[in-house]
């Protein structure tokens, strides 16, 4: 069994019931459990400006499946999220990236481990550091050194 990471994201619809329902989807990906999840947080756009707020999560699961077959599980999930649900709830969308798989370094044109932007964005780490502040990031030491450059960063946790 390898432990991995999830980096959860939506801003469209009802973002934070969208990642409630997620981390569920997660712990019914075959050979997998959701250990852990973190608080949600509200985080500025990044990048393209001009589009609503982002609520971001963590999730801390337990998985044989290999890496690669694990993200295939990711992009499922995102698209039976990303399905147009008819006017009512309108579209939704989901953002679901792997970040960390054991100590697994990994560059391929399909995936990189660790998630090759994890460290910069307030977002990942705030989440992350809920689950465990000790946690190593191959090649980058630990996620706790790394908060300090993001503390400018608008990010707000939401109530539970
Ligand atoms: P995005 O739509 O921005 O989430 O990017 C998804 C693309 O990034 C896909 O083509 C993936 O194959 C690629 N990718 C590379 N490494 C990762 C990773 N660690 N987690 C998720 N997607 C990844």
């Amino acid at each position: 069994m390898a432990i991995a990471y999830i980096a959860l994201g939506a801003n469209l619809g009802d973002p934070a019931s969208t990642l409630r329902a997620a981390f569920a989807a997660l712990d019914s990906v075959p050979d997998s459990r959701l250990l852990a999840r973190s608080a949600l947080y509200l985080s500025a756009p990044v990048g393209l400006t001009g589009q609503p707020d982002f609520v971001n999560a963590a999730a801390r699961i337990e998985t044989s499946l290999a890496p690669a077959a694990l993200l295939d599980a990711l992009f499922a999930i995102e698209q039976q999220f990303g399905r147009l649900r008819g006017e009512r709830n309108g579209p939704r969308t989901l953002d679901l990236d792997l970040l960390l798989y054991d100590l697994q370094v990994i560059t391929t044109p399909r995936l990189t481990l660790p998630h090759p932007r994890l460290h910069l964005r307030a977002f990942v780490l705030l989440p992350l550091a809920d689950l465990d502040h000790a946690l190593s990031i191959p090649g980058r030491g630990t996620l706790a050194a790394w908060l300090p450059a993001v503390a400018t960063q608008g990010i707000r946790r939401l109530d539970a």
